[in-house]
């Protein structure tokens, strides 16, 4: 049977059943129920943030907190990441301005933004790519001295911890996915975590069409609700998060120590102070006996599904290259053409891993 690049994590089909049992009794499907409640607070307390909203999921949370924190003119961001983060900020009317990466973690190079910043910029959204945790020390630094605000793109960062500290306190705001390929899922779904608490009420209003009372509505909000079966998903799945945490750490570790010594390709570091969540394994093909394209098609005919993420950037989409110039991102440019993410799930066996090693080292194409 073929291995795909991820596999998503599921309760066993007794406890799912059982958890949304007395939706049953309540007929109360969605619009903020008994199980977005127990689930949201649950998420306060692994999150170990001060605030958090729930959404349907992470795109449309993104979206709106930009809205919330009422963000204008440019955003400077990274072209290294998926779809939904430019997107968000393009669907706001606002302008993305691309920053270059950094080749270590491939994060926001913090000694090119300041170059980007002008009299029109409002934020900064850089993403922790990979579970890659960003500079946020020099972010922050950024941020105060230019009056802007942070938001950070964390769907890759769910359960991450710097020196303790949840990632979603870093900045103004972090959004996180739980989508379906996501370390930790709802099947879709995500949140918003943010450290002014006067957020909560515009955020929970703009993901019910800007109703603010029976007979009010003061928003041109938008319909980003989660759902109690997408609660529920996420009840049971949180129950077990850490221990498929630690499993997706030996995957790595299995990962790490096969290939480690071989000359041209590039793994993941551990970054200082950081609880990693393991959430991808980027393997980056720079000066190998085969390039990346190679090991992609090598992988495929014995039926191993790797991922081109994130390639192409995002700057050479077809809804955004007659604006930008990928020549401007020249790090971001050269690691989309090098980086393949291999299979990485909890349940994905040692022998596997072996297996896809093997197949990647095997001499000549
Ligand atoms: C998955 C993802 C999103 C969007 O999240 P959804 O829950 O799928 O809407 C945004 N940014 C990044 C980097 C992602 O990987």
């Amino acid at each position: 049977m073929a291995i795909q690049v991820t596999k998503s994590s599921m309760p066993d089909f007794e406890e799912y059943i059982n958890e949304i049992k007395d939706l049953w009794d309540t007929h109360w499907l969605t619009n903020m129920g008994a199980k977005h409640k127990i689930f949201e607070s649950q998420l306060l307390n692994y999150l170990k943030t001060n605030n958090i909203t729930l959404f349907a999921n992470g795109h449309l949370a993104l979206e709106c907190s930009i809205a919330a924190l009422e963000l204008t003119g440019e955003v400077i961001t990274t072209p290294f990441t998926f779809a939904s983060t430019t997107h968000a900020i393009v669907r706001n009317g606002l302008k993305p301005v691309f920053c270059d990466i950094n080749p270590i973690d491939y994060t926001i190079d913090v000694d090119k933004i300041e170059g980007l910043i002008n009299e029109k910029t409002s934020a900064i959204l850089p993403v922790h790519v990979y579970g890659n945790v960003c500079d946020v020390e020099a972010i922050e630094t950024i941020a105060k001295k230019h009056n802007l605000k942070v938001i950070y793109d964390a769907a890759h960062s769910f359960g991450v911890k710097v020196n303790g500290k949840g990632i979603g306190t870093f900045g103004d705001a972090s959004m996180f996915s739980f989508h379906a390929t996501k370390v930790f899922n709802t099947i879709e779904g995500g949140a918003i975590t943010y450290n002014n608490p006067s957020l909560r009420e515009i955020l929970n209003d703009l993901k019910n069409f800007g109703i603010t009372g029976p007979e009010n509505v003061e928003y041109v909000g938008g319909n980003a609700k989660m759902n109690e079966f997408q609660a529920a998903m996420g009840i049971c799945n949180l129950r077990h998060i850490d221990v498929e945490i630690e499993k997706r750490k030996k995957v790595v570790e299995r990962y790490i120590s096969n290939l480690e010594e071989v000359k041209g390709i590039k793994l993941p570091k551990e970054q200082k102070g950081v609880k990693s969540n393991y959430a991808y394994l980027p393997a980056v093909f720079d000066g190998y006996e085969k390039n990346r394209d190679e090991v992609f098609k090598k992988l495929k005919e014995n039926d191993i599904l790797a991922r081109k993420y994130f390639y192409p950037i995002v700057s050479n989409y077809a809804c955004y290259k007659d604006v930008y110039d990928e020549e401007n991102t020249p790090v971001a440019k050269d690691i989309a053409n090098r980086v393949l993410t291999l299979p990485l799930y909890a349940d994905l066996s040692l022998d596997e891993v072996d297996k896809i090693c093997h197949i990647i080292l095997r001499s000549k194409c």
